[in-house]
């Protein structure tokens, strides 16, 4: 699965929410990801990494903003 992430894509997790929902709406796309539960509306914030682990499938593409990660030269500053 790409590594893409777009605002406004629906996505299913591995786990279910606590309200017995698995599919999540993506509000923010950036260093941090926030998404939207579609069952309860409840928003969480994680980080790419920990977003990318969690998601299982991708139910709809989004077609917000994508967030290019900069060159590797500009993640090492300090
Ligand atoms: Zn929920």
């Amino acid at each position: 699965m790409p590594e893409e992430i777009h605002v406004g894509d629906v996505i299913r997790t591995k786990k279910k929410h606590p309200c017995g929902s698995d599919q999540w709406t993506v509000t923010r796309n950036g260093a941090d990801i926030k998404m939207k539960c579609e069952g309860c509306g409840r928003v969480v914030m994680l980080d790419r990494e920990t977003f990318l682990r969690r998601r299982k499938a991708l139910l709809v593409r989004g077609t917000g903003d994508t967030f290019p990660l900069p060159p590797a030269t500009e993640l090492s500053e300090p």
